[in-house]
């Protein structure tokens, strides 16, 4: 008998995720010494020719009736130039620009303005008519050289500078100095002889030291230490590491601080079926993907065959995740992946993760353990590694009235693990809960007594059973606040 246990599937590499539309491309435009064009002379194409000229452009402005802001700015631009020429605009002057504005108010001529701008082959904005634009001003927090730049895609400017004010609050003026220094250092740490995984140490190391130092002043001394941090901390980087991950029952927001930066710098990321899509879009965009899945069900990879390849891939210096559903040291195979590295010696590093019971428990709103009615919780597997049911299980351990059960892969075996159980002393009438995806928008649950539930089909998905009298404090409804799934809990009730 082959049973889907023993179906065989290989590593395999997995596209990263597919961008979400986008409504806008932001796009950082270099117009240092280039030429800009604005039609009209009122006080919003004042502003626009200031903040050209701030990025460096000459701003060439066609007005019969400059206003008096323009004319001042003119004589004293922040930077770049602002030349006003005293007539109305025409197409042959926008040749060879950059960028064409026009303050114009009626639409015929900006109707006008757009067609000559697009005959030129220079991308035109009209301030405030977004039907004859072919870019958008987005709202700016200026940090030179940080930029960065919001938009709402003209659906609420309010809120957009709103979010600018926020962003502005959270960014120390200091970060201007720190992007600046990291402008002026880049050529010397290009020389510095340091490999491509020592140069991104040394800027991970700089970034580390401006977040925690915004305000300071960076100086030489700063990048001569950072330079022997690096040299310092170079060789264990050039290594590669393999750090298990775990990456919670679902929900992303159930993921630790560390295990996000860990996916942020992974190289390439092993995950399991189990790893949510949601967790899988906080990895960094440029690693690579490979899924290595254990479904316990459906067809799977050899862990041999994943040691294999985590190790190999540590060896040729990548920085390896692997990441687990749930918690990496709950039926996870940890064991024999960390066995691998060490072998090999190979860094390792192991990032916990909330584990299906405590996700489902706190969806639930059921604890674990009860002063006087659940003094302990055991996690067991319904799945042993032959496929079926363990045979060293403590069915005594099990029948404890005073003890809370959790079944991790329990849906081939609950009916043969609850009889054992009750041969051993379970009461039939032990309050259960079977609950499939937890924390997940598609979490199902199903409560009965155990006997009960043994007989009830099992929801669809990766499935856990408690069973305990702490499973009759559940709340059978859930309401909103800070659930964002929809719950569907069904009742079985005795016949
Ligand atoms: N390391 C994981 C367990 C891996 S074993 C952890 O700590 O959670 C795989 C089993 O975990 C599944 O068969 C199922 O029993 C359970 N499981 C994992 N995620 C789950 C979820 N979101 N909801 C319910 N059960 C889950």
């Amino acid at each position: 008998m082959t049973s889907n246990h023993d179906k065989r599937r290989m590593p395999a590499e997995s596209a990263p995720p597919r961008m979400q539309a986008l409504a806008r491309l932001p796009v950082f435009f270099a117009l240092h010494g280039k030429r800009v064009f604005i039609a009209g002379g009122n006080a919003a194409a004042a502003w626009k020719a200031e903040l050209l000229a701030a990025a460096g452009a000459l701003v060439d402005i066609y007005a019969t009736d400059p206003c008096d802001e323009l004319l001042d700015l003119a004589t004293a631009a922040p930077a770049g130039a602002i030349t006003v020429h005293r007539k109305p605009w025409e197409c042959g002057a926008m040749e060879g620009c950059a960028l064409a504005i026009g303050a114009i108010e009626a639409d015929a001529e900006a109707r006008q303005f757009q067609a000559a701008a697009q005959f030129a082959g220079v991308p035109c904005n009209v301030i405030d008519k977004p039907y004859f634009c072919d870019f958008s001003f987005g709202a700016i927090v200026n940090r030179s050289p940080l930029v960065v730049a919001i938009s709402t895609d003209g659906a609420a400017p309010v809120f957009a500078q709103a979010i600018r004010s926020r962003i502005e609050a959270m960014l120390p003026s200091g970060f201007a100095r720190w992007a600046g220094a990291a402008r002026s250092w880049r050529s010397a740490v290009k020389q510095s002889g340091l490999s491509f995984n020592g140069r991104r140490l040394f800027w991970q190391i700089f970034t580390r030291t401006a977040l925690q130092n915004p305000n300071a002043e960076p100086s030489r001394v700063d990048f001569d230490t950072l330079l022997e941090k690096t040299h310092a901390e170079a060789p264990a980087a050039e290594q590669g590491s393999v750090t298990l991950v775990g990456a919670g029952p679902g929900d992303p927001e159930l993921l630790t601080l560390r295990a996000l930066r860990a996916l942020q710098s992974a190289d390439v990321i092993l995950y399991d079926d189990l790893v949510s899509k949601e967790v899988l879009d906080f990895a960094r965009r440029e690693a690579k993907h490979m899924l290595v899945g254990k479904t316990g069900h459906g067809p799977s990879c050899k862990q041999s065959e994943i040691n294999v390849l985590m190790v190999g891939l540590a060896k040729s210096g990548r920085r390896v995740v692997r990441l687990k559903g749930g918690d990496p040291m709950i039926f996870g195979r940890a064991s024999e992946e960390i066995q691998a590295c060490r072998t090999a010696a190979i860094p390792i590093e192991v990032v916990p993760g909330v584990t299906a019971a405590q996700g489902a428990a706190s969806r639930l709103g059921v604890s674990l353990t009860h002063r006087s009615a659940a003094r302990r919780v055991q996690y067991l597997t319904g799945h042993g590694e032959s496929g079926t049911l363990p045979d060293d299980i403590d069915w005594r351990g099990v029948a404890d009235p005073a003890a809370t059960t959790v079944i991790y892969m329990p849906k081939k075996t609950l009916r043969q693990f609850t009889d054992r159980a009750i041969a051993a002393g379970l009461d039939p009438q032990t309050p259960a809960i079977a609950i499939a995806n937890a924390t997940r928008p598609d979490e199902t649950v199903v409560a009965a007594p155990i006997d009960e539930l043994a007989e009830a089909a099992l929801p669809d998905g990766p499935t856990i059973v408690m069973i305990g009298s702490v499973c009759a404090m559940t709340q059978t409804s859930h309401s909103g606040a800070g659930h964002r799934a929809e719950q569907k809990i069904k009742m079985h009730s005795q016949t």
